[in-house]
């Protein structure tokens, strides 16, 4: 007879990228046999790329963590989950005892559910009494967050996917979804293939902009003075929605006396980009009748990114292309799975869940009603304000979830200063990555395949994460050590289950009040905001009334400002950093499976005229060296690049990429400013 296992077939949501794929996933006999793309699944409609389709081999890596460690006398040992939990609430109580509650604080990330981003931060602000929490968006997209909420009032990019997929015009700025969410990228392609004209704005020639009518390629840390320049066309050719502004925007006038200052000559003066090209590009966008704006963090990540993203607003509304019903609007492409789920949820040291403000009575007052403890009122430390405060002894205690700072966050020399400086870090990791190494508690956990829960993707929907297999060894989700942990405290958090949580934040959160497990199991995917159970959520948003205050979208008037570090004589090149298609992040999913044999190694990517001047050729070991730090890479000579520019991903802590990067970050949010380190080549 046929004695080949029977598989189960599990559908999930992709727990890489932030476009939210639906997956099959195949399991017999406690392993992974094969990841399908779900054939219905709304945004990749039976698509998936090499990372969610063949990066799963990690779940079985031999450097998998099974069992809890914690530090004694400076080597991380093997213990019981009961001695681990019992350490990290001595340590926790110690701090509080110290320090008071704001001795404490936790990072969140898109790794956790949002129904554990949610407990998390209930766990802070109820169990240990502080707004000290925040999440990994604060190094991506908490410039789209803080944009497109002063813009048009809500955090979300504005419009589904499908809508921006019926443009005639699109507006990529900032993005390389070809690498970094390649199934969108494969659509946007599709689209553009069938008539629809393509701008990229990109200083290099990523994927999709062989495609394109115009390539843009400001010099990095130019944005604004981009968008202003595409914004003066607009205007002064009348390639305006005159009856939009007049009804459904504020700021005209002051928009309309600055950019009287940039002047196609002037934005070109500034960006580097050919005043032609920029007319030409502006008339595309001008002259659609569906245009739509798609970024990403080349938006974000820099010193004024949060101008960036108002600013590149400006574009969408001076055309009455948003909120509209027809329009096609402004839509960020977040690079993590649940990126946009963890802010949702809460895990923001200012924002309680749904994005209600600590310091605003009323939201607290909602919070604790639902809570049935105080709220504090005074915001708590993000994430660099975590680093500065333990470096300074202010911060006692760390938990970590999911994130590995050291890898990925800019200056890292300083971050590794911070941890060891701070009395306890608590890690939950899979694998002993470069935090968890530091750290003095190190609980093992599940993967996005071994737990139940549900994340948001790019275009705020609502998605079903279940379990395919078990979690390794005596491994647990973050959800059961959250509760684990607060049990060890002595205090309780209510909602035992990942659905019970989800309905206790839509008893909290009246956009998210239509939402539920039960429902995401019938309907496959929702997006929010979703008040009522019996409607379907709103996929475009703002259709009779923008969300800010006064009802109007609000035109951005910031000037241009430079970024923050400049090429000189000493440092004469400018480095941006991003992904590649193989890798996710700092690598510690994707490197422990097959698509390691795909890239193996992180590259500098230059131009072949830089090259040349520093002698480099494809495969040299090339050091890499920034007023901060210094990495070790392999030259790859690309006509990708433009002169003067350099370009690496961070998928190797080895390399040691984030030594070089800086402090410097967004003047509103914190966001680093990944997108301009200016640095020097050696040889070694
Ligand atoms: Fe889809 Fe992104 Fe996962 Fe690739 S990484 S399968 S594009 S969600």
């Amino acid at each position: 007879g046929d004695t080949a296992p029977q598989a189960k077939r599990t559908r999930t949501t992709c727990g890489y990228c932030g476009v939210g794929c639906s997956l099959d996933v195949l399991t017999a006999d406690g392993d992974v046999i094969a990841v399908l793309p779900g054939h219905d699944g709304p945004v990749n409609r039976g698509h998936a790329c090499v990372k969610g389709r063949f990066a799963h081999g990690f779940l079985r890596s031999p450097e998998r963590l099974t069992q809890p460690l914690v530090r004694r006398a400076g080597r991380l040992e093997p213990v019981s989950w009961r001695e681990a939990l019992d350490h990290a609430a001595r340590g926790l109580r110690a701090a509080v005892a110290a320090g008071g509650p704001d001795a404490v604080a936790a990072i969140s990330s898109a790794r956790a559910t949002n129904e554990e981003n949610y407990l998390l931060q209930k766990f802070m602000r109820v169990v240990i009494g502080t707004n000290s929490v925040d999440n990994c968006s604060r190094l991506c997209h908490a410039p789209s967050a803080a944009g497109l909420t002063q813009t048009f009032g809500l955090s979300g990019g504005t419009d589904s996917f499908d809508d921006v997929e019926r443009a005639d015009c699109l507006l990529l700025v900032g993005a390389n979804p070809a690498e970094a969410h390649p199934v969108v990228g494969a659509r946007l392609l599709q689209r553009v293939l069938r008539g629809a004209r393509l701008v990229v704005a990109d200083p290099r020639s990523v994927g999709l902009a062989r495609y394109a009518d115009v390539h843009l390629r400001p010099r990095p840390g130019t944005n604004v003075a981009l968008f202003h320049g595409l914004a003066h066309v607009l205007l002064a050719e009348g390639l305006i929605d005159e009856e939009f502004l007049r009804r459904r925007a504020a700021g005209l006038p002051e928009l309309t006396a600055l950019l009287a200052d940039y002047s196609p000559e002037r934005a070109a003066a500034i960006t580097g980009v050919p005043a032609g090209d920029l007319v030409a590009a502006a008339r595309l966008f001008g002259r659609a009748e569906k245009p739509a704006i798609v970024y990403g963090l080349g938006v974000t990540e820099h010193l004024h990114g949060t101008d960036g993203v108002r600013t590149l607003s400006n574009l969408a509304i001076l055309r009455g292309a948003v909120g509209t019903g027809r329009g096609f609007g402004v839509n960020p492409l977040r690079g993590q799975n649940n990126v946009q789920g963890a802010s949702d949820m809460g895990a923001l040291p200012d924002l309680l869940p749904g994005y209600g403000k600590v310091t605003d009575p009323a939201a607290r007052s909602r919070a604790e009603q639902v809570w049935g403890t105080p709220v504090p009122p005074r915001p708590g430390l993000r994430i660099p304000e975590m680093f500065a405060a333990a470096r300074s002894g202010e911060l006692r205690a760390l938990w970590i979830v999911g994130e590995d700072v050291c890898a990925t966050d800019p200056d890292s020399t300083h971050v590794i200063e911070a941890l060891d400086a701070c009395p306890l870090v608590v890690c939950n990791e899979l694998f002993l990555s470069e935090t968890a190494r530091r750290a003095d508690v190190v609980f093992p956990v599940a993967s996005w395949l071994e737990k139940e829960g549900t994340f948001v993707n790019f275009d705020r929907r609502f998605q079903r994460v279940r379990a395919a297999l078990g979690p390794a060894g005596a491994a647990r989700t973050d959800f059961e050590v959250i509760h684990a942990l607060a049990a060890a405290l002595g205090s309780g958090l209510g909602c035992p289950t990942p659905a019970e949580a989800l309905a206790e934040c839509a008893r909290l959160v009246p956009a998210f009040a239509g939402l539920s497990h039960e429902r995401l199991d019938r309907e496959g995917a929702v997006p929010w905001p979703c008040p009522d159970p019996a409607r379907p959520g709103e996929a475009a948003l703002y259709r009779d009334r923008f969300a800010t205050p006064d009802g109007l979208a609000q035109l951005s008037a910031a000037p241009y400002l430079p970024p923050g570090e400049q090429p000189d004589d000493r440092y004469p090149l400018v480095l941006v950093t991003g992904r590649r298609w193989a890798h996710y992040n700092s690598g510690g999913m994707t490197r422990r499976t097959d698509n390691l044999r795909l890239d193996s190694v992180d590259r500098l990517d230059l131009h072949p005229a830089d090259a040349a001047r520093y002698g480099l050729r494809d495969g040299d070991r090339v050091e890499v060296e920034s007023r901060h730090g210094r990495a070790c890479l392999v030259a790859r000579v690309s006509d990708d690049m433009s002169p003067g520019q350099v370009f690496c991903a961070f998928h190797f802590p080895a390399s040691g990429v984030n030594t070089l990067t800086s402090d410097r970050a967004d003047t509103v949010t914190s966001c680093p400013e990944y997108k301009v380190t200016a640095v020097r080549l050696a040889t070694p």
